[in-house]
């Protein structure tokens, strides 16, 4: 694997969580299959020779990938230099989002993306119309945060957006691992199964429930939920501003130690590919 680990063996014992860098490579794949998980998510499985040598080992890792904008047949695309993806100067600039590697399949060969097709805008409208064949191109992930298993507890909080990444840190915590989850969607309809250790706890949060004050439903949730006892990891990512509020209910409520609340913002109401970190 084109990999190189900034940090010692990837033992996720302890509390740090370790940083692995990788090198950037710009991969034009094409899409093998989609399927529809909910009237609001597509998954979307890209295949090529050029995955050779994808690597994905952080839950929340995110891939940059590039979509057509309106009137283009196929996107502007960055130049890969020594340092990373090049964008022009001047002129027109790629449209690049940030996904996350769902579940990589190096002997088939297979990537899945989990899109949100809640809004109108070049990520989601390119899952909306995703045939077989259609060409995609994907760079990196340039890094990848290794974050411990070993806590008393994991909290994961999310919306869509962050839903293909909770999804995959609950498929990785090992058993007997307490973990509780609460998934903002806008409806039962927009609900999916999800592999987890035996005993952790789902809690979907219904958006129609917010009555145009946006988040409510969701800071009213994380305000009654029983927290893991002991000491626990928090990972949120949603939008923007719901999760800084949600960090807070958190760490200024609620108690939790904030060196291990991570709040992530993975799209800002009226902007667009935003990624905001709200760690201290
Ligand atoms: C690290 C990281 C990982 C991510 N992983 C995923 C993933 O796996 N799957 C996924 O679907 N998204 C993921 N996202 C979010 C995704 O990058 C954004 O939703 C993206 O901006 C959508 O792109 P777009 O081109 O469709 O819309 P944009 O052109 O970016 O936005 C168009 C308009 O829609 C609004 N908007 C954007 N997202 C939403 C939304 N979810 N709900 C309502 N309105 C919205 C924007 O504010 C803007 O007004 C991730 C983001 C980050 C930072």
């Amino acid at each position: 694997m084109n990999t190189s680990d900034s940090s010692s063996a990837d033992t996720r014992i302890g509390r740090t969580t370790r940083r692995q860098r990788h090198a950037v490579r710009l991969r034009r794949l094409e899409v093998l299959r989609t399927v529809y998980l909910t009237p609001s998510m597509r998954r979307v499985t890209l295949t090529g020779s050029e995955l050779d040598g994808f690597t994905s080992p952080g839950f929340d890792d995110h891939v940059k990938m590039f979509f057509a904008g309106p009137g283009q047949a196929t996107p502007i695309l960055p130049t890969l230099g020594p340092d990373g993806l090049v964008f022009p100067r001047t002129g027109p600039q790629p449209l690049g989002r940030d996904l996350t590697p769902r579940r990589y399949d190096p002997i088939a060969r297979e990537l899945d993306i989990d899109l949100a097709l809640l809004h109108d805008g070049p990520a989601s409208r390119w899952a909306a119309g995703a045939r077989p064949g259609d060409p995609a191109w994907v760079a990196g992930p340039r890094g990848s945060a290794l974050v411990p298993f070993d806590f008393d507890g994991h909290l994961l909080i999310a919306d869509e957006t962050g839903l293909p990444a909770l999804a995959r840190r609950l498929e990785e915590l090992p058993a007997g691992s307490r973990a509780i989850a609460l998934i903002d969607v806008d409806g039962e309809e927009d609900e999916i199964p999800l592999v987890r250790p035996a005993g952790a706890v789902i809690s979907w949060v219904h958006r129609h429930r917010d009555a145009g004050d946006h988040g409510a439903a969701m800071i009213a949730a994380l305000r009654a939920i029983a927290l893991p006892e002991g000491d626990c990891y928090a990972w949120i990512a949603c939008e923007s501003g719901l999760a800084k509020r949600l960090r807070s209910v958190l760490v200024d409520e609620r108690g939790a130690n904030r060196a291990w609340v991570r709040a992530h913002g993975y799209w800002r109401r009226g902007a667009v590919a935003v990624h905001d970190d709200f760690d201290e």
